[in-house]
């Protein structure tokens, strides 16, 4: 018995392909940039191996080019070219990646930087296209090339005149129709912001002829419009650069550029991990909360490029919720992409830097903690409540990861204070972690339950947020320390003695107490005598878990 290959009807296969994984069509521009990159990089590989090559980076880079007339968008490189074998196989066998070949045949194990691997790519250009011609020759031979197809035909190759080794694809555009504007791939602001979004970080340089006014040679008073060649991609990521050379400056220029947002950035984390997942990024807190912060509107995440190819704009498995104020990208050729390069196959190199990222994030934060108190607080105030969220989230399933984060009023020295601060000065005799809840500073100061713990020499912590109560409710203790609520029953001050004496006036007392509780029946729970007041001839205290602050909001709550 023989296997037969399967034959296919390559024409649907072509549409159905280019049409079903690629989201936008934009990205066609994204895939022949990258192949002409990858074209380079080849001649790059091969002047490594080959001594009678020498590789000048001057000669090497892509030009962009249009002709409005023709509707036509030209891309050009000086890379290393097809054969007629090449051309065949390369561009008329759909999945055939020559990249991929390339990389396996010269073993190049850190040969990251090629880019291709599905061999789909160069397809993606009958998205926008109603035929492709390509113009190529190859560093191998010294005839030149013509490959033209409309997409659906099939494809011819016949010999043609090129002086220069290298390859030209012309995208011979489609007609607009009511739903798809493809004249905007012949406008140069268009192509730029193009190019700059999917391939700023393309190491060779990127040329379009781009218009500029100057003034006239003749009457400088005049200006006049001229075409000048810009190279319009930054070529070297930020990322990629070592940090040494780097200045704050440069960091904020870049937060800027990407538009993170209106601020400046606190601080900036620059991370080149070489371990089991290899990335780079930069990882920035900001300085204030964007306005839309604490809405359904904000969306997390982190851009995510694939060997300087952006891939995601907004990836947000790459942070945990409760650092989803962090900004910035991340760059890893470990990543295995999806067909279209817009998604990832696999999501577990992606959950390996997402947690080593985290890590990262929480280790600059004890830092910052540590070593400028001042900034730290600016970045307390904008996103502490989060953190608290955070420990309140998935059961206190990150409660380890906070706790030292947080940071609260205290009743000492009227500045925010760590739980280990607060832990580490606590009396000896003193049992529990004090807090007190209410809308100021201020009116908790003035509570009267404060008073009995502040005699004792012990420090309070000054609850003014909703939340937080019910992230120290969800931490339980901190250190072996319980919290303790001034307002709650028992505050676990008072000596056995103290405690018997109380007993006793209850006891003496009775009749009084029962007398007022019948009074306010149904408003409270219970009368008794308290040790805790000074000044204040009667307070309120909460029996149980749920202070009256907590009680109240809870009652807020819809059910
Ligand atoms: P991939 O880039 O994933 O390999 P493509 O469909 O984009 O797939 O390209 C298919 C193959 O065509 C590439 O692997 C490469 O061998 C060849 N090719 C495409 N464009 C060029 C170019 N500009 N110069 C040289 N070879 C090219
Ligand atoms: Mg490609």
């Amino acid at each position: 018995m023989t296997t037969k290959p399967f034959q296919a009807e390559s024409k649907r296969l072509l549409e159905m392909m280019i049409n079903s994984i690629y989201s936008q069509k934009e990205i066609f521009i994204r895939e022949l940039i990258s192949n002409a990159s990858d074209a380079i990089d080849k001649m790059y590989y091969r002047a490594l191996t080959d001594d009678t090559l020498t590789f000048n980076k001057d000669d090497y880079y892509i030009k962009l080019r249009t002709d409005q007339e023709n509707r036509e968008l030209v891309i050009t490189d000086t890379g290393i070219g097809m054969t007629e074998e090449e051309l065949e196989a390369n561009l008329g066998i759909i999945a055939k990646s020559g990249s991929l070949a390339f990389k396996k045949e010269n073993e190049i194990k850190d040969g990251h930087d090629i880019i291709g691997q599905f061999g789909v790519g160069f397809y993606s250009a009958f998205m926008a296209a109603d035929y492709v011609t390509v113009y190529t020759k190859s560093a191998d031979s010294s005839q030149a090339y013509k490959w033209e197809s409309n997409g659906a035909d099939g494809y011819t190759i016949e010999p043609a005149e090129k002086e220069t080794v290298g390859t030209e694809v012309i995208i011979k555009l489609r007609e607009n129709t009511e739903d798809e504007n493809y004249d905007e791939y012949l406008d140069e602001h268009k192509l730029k912001s193009i190019v700059k979004k999917y391939s700023d970080y393309i190491r060779y340089p990127i040329k379009m002829d781009v218009s500029v006014h100057q003034p006239k040679a003749d009457n400088e008073e005049e200006t006049e419009e001229v075409q000048e060649e810009q190279i319009v991609n930054s070529m070297i990521p930020i990322w990629r650069k070592n940090k040494n050379e780097l200045t704050d400056a440069d960091y904020e220029a870049f937060y800027q550029e990407k538009h993170y947002g209106f601020d400046k950035p606190l601080t900036h984390i620059h991370l080149s991990v070489d371990g089991a997942v290899r990335y780079q990024a930069i990882l920035f807190l900001p300085e204030n909360t964007p306005f839309d912060y604490y809405t359904k509107d904000y969306e997390k995440g982190l851009e995510l490029y694939s060997n300087g190819v952006l891939i995601m704009e907004k990836c947000g498995d790459l942070l945990p919720d409760y650092f989803g104020f962090v900004k910035g990208i991340v760059d890893s050729e470990d990543l295995s992409l999806n067909i279209s390069r817009e998604m990832l196959q696999h999501d577990r190199q992606l959950k390996l830097i997402a947690k080593n990222i985290k890590n990262k994030i929480k280790t600059q934060l004890k830092t910052l903690l540590k070593e400028d108190r001042e900034k730290y607080e600016t970045f307390f105030q904008s996103f502490g409540r989060q953190l608290k969220f955070g420990i309140q989230m998935d059961f206190g399933a990150n409660k380890d990861d906070l706790k030292d984060l947080l940071l609260f009023h205290s009743s000492k020295e009227k500045k925010l204070v760590t739980l280990a601060e607060y832990v580490e000065r606590m009396p000896e005799d003193q049992k529990y972690i004090y807090y007190a809840t209410g809308e100021s500073y201020n009116r908790i100061e003035k509570l009267p339950q404060t008073e009995m713990v502040l005699d004792k020499g012990y420090e309070i912590l000054y609850f003014t947020e909703d939340i937080d109560e019910f992230a120290i409710k969800t931490l339980m203790s901190y250190e072996d320390k319980e919290f303790k609520s001034v307002a709650a029953g028992d505050l676990g001050i008072e000596s056995e003695e103290e405690k018997e004496k109380e007993e006793s006036e209850e006891k003496e007392n009775e009749e009084l107490f029962t007398e007022i509780k019948n009074l306010l029946s149904g408003k409270v729970k219970d009368v008794r005598a308290s040790k805790r007041l000074k000044t204040h001839p009667v307070c309120l205290s909460a029996d149980g878990e749920v202070s009256i602050e907590m009680e109240k909001i809870l009652q807020q709550m819809p059910d």
